[in-house]
C-alpha cells in the first residue's frame, strides 16, 4: 500500500473559546491507502506533527495487505512504541486505521456499515458548539436552532463566568422538550464543579462533561456520586487502558475514532465500555462516526460538533447531515461514503505532503 498525506487548515467563522482553550482554525490532517489505483482515506483533527507521524509509519506499512486491518493497526501501535502511544501517534494510528477500514470496505465494494454490520439503520445526534466565546444571544440562536431542527439533545460550553446565567438562558431558549448538556473541558476544580452542579440540576442539565480536569478520577467519581447529572468523558482516551480508567467513574464514556485508534480502536472501546454495561458517545467528527454508531448497541449518540460537521461539508462529497436529529449512513456508497473535493480542498493545504 502507498500512503499519502495531507494537512487542511481551515479558520473558524470567527475566534472560539471553551473553558479552557481558544482557537480560531482546524487542522484536519488526511490520510489516503491505496492498493491497485483504489484510495482509501481517514482523517483526524490534528496538525502537522500528526502528518509527520504518518509519514514516519509510511514505510512500515507499504508490504501489509488491506484486507488485514488488524495487522495495519498493530503494526503502527508497535511501530510508535519509543515515540508514546498518545497524542500526535495516537492519531496518526487512528487516522491510518480508518483509512484502511474504508480502503478494504472500497475494495469489497460495500459501505463501511455492511462490512461492520448494523443494528440499526440510522443513530441519533445531538448539536454541539454553545461556544464560552458567543454572546449569550448567539447561543441562545444556535441552541435554539438545532431544538427547532429536531436534535433531541444540545451541548453547550461553559468554564469562563456567568455559567449559570448563561445555562439558565439557554434552557429558556430551547424549551423543556430538548435535554441541555454542558461541557466544563477540566475547567473546575472540585469544589466549583460541585456547586455548579447543583444550578446546572436545577435548570434541568442532564449531562455535565469533563467537570473537572481528567485525570483527576476521583474528582469525576465524587461528581457522578453526588449528582443525578450524568457525568461524562473520555474524549482524551488513547488506547484500552485510558478507557479502564474512566470506566469506574463515569455514568457515560465518550470516544472519539480519531483518537483513539480508528475504526479498530473504536471497536475495541466499545467492547470494554458494553463489557461494564456502560453508554458511549461518540465525541466530535460526525462524519467518522455514523457507520460505527448504527453497528454497536452501547453507542447512544453522536455528536453533531459545530466545527467539524462544516470542514466535513467544505472538505467531502457525502458527508452526511441529519434529519430530525438522525443521522444515517449513505449505503449507495462505498466505504465511508465520502469523497474528497480536491480540487475545493487545495486552497487548505498547510503542510504534510
Ligand atoms: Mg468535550
Amino acid at each position: 500500500m502507498n500512503v499519502h498525506v495531507a494537512a487542511y487548515t481551515v479558520p473558524t467563522e470567527a475566534p472560539e473559546s471553551d473553558g479552557t482553550a481558544e482557537w480560531d482554525r482546524t487542522t484536519l490532517v488526511l490520510v489516503e491507502l491505496e492498493h491497485r489505483a483504489v484510495r482509501g482515506m481517514g482523517y483526524t483533527y490534528a496538525d502537522d506533527a500528526t502528518a509527520r507521524a504518518v509519514q514516519f509509519l509510511a514505510p512500515h506499512l507499504s508490504e501489509l495487505s488491506p484486507y488485514n486491518t488488524r495487522s495495519i493497526f498493530r503494526t503502527c501501535v508497535t511501530t510508535l512504541r519509543n515515540h508514546g502511544r498518545g497524542g500526535a501517534s495516537a492519531m496518526a494510528i487512528s487516522a491510518i486505521d480508518c483509512a484502511a477500514w474504508d480502503l478494504k470496505a472500497r475494495l469489497l465494494g460495500v459501505p463501511l456499515a455492511h462490512l461492520l454490520g448494523t443494528v440499526r439503520p440510522e443513530v441519533p445526534a445531538y448539536g454541539s458548539g454553545g461556544f464560552t466565546s458567543l454572546s449569550e444571544a448567539q447561543l441562545c440562536d444556535q441552541l435554539s436552532r438545532w431544538a427547532d431542527d429536531g436534535f433531541s439533545a444540545v451541548k453547550m460550553k461553559v468554564g469562563r463566568g456567568k455559567d449559570l446565567e448563561r445555562v439558565r438562558a439557554a434552557r429558556k431558549a430551547i424549551g423543556r422538550g430538548t435535554e441541555l448538556f454542558v461541557d466544563a473541558n477540566g475547567a473546575y476544580d472540585r469544589k466549583q464543579a460541585l456547586q455548579f452542579a447543583s444550578g446546572f440540576s436545577e435548570a434541568g442539565v442532564t449531562w455535565f462533561e469533563e467537570p473537572v480536569v481528567k485525570t483527576d478520577l476521583d474528582g469525576l467519581r465524587l461528581l457522578r456520586d453526588r449528582t443525578s447529572m450524568e457525568i461524562t468523558g473520555g474524549e482524551y482516551a488513547w488506547e484500552p487502558a485510558d478507557f479502564l480508567a474512566l470506566i469506574p467513574v463515569l455514568d457515560v464514556v465518550q470516544a472519539d475514532a480519531t483518537r483513539c485508534g480508528g475504526i479498530t480502536g473504536f471497536l475495541d472501546a466499545h467492547a470494554l465500555i458494553s463489557a461494564h454495561e456502560l453508554p458511549m458517545s461518540s465525541h466530535c467528527a460526525p462524519a467518522l462516526h455514523v457507520a460505527l454508531g448504527c453497528a454497536l448497541p452501547a453507542v447512544r449518540h453522536l455528536e453533531w460538533f459545530f466545527d467539524h460537521q462544516r470542514i466535513e461539508r467544505m472538505l467531502f462529497d457525502g458527508a452526511p447531515q441529519p434529519e430530525r436529529g438522525m443521522l444515517r449512513p449513505d449505503l449507495s456508497r462505498p466505504g465511508l461514503g465520502l469523497e474528497l473535493k480536491r480540487k475545493d480542498a487545495e486552497r487548505w493545504i498547510s503542510n504534510g505532503r
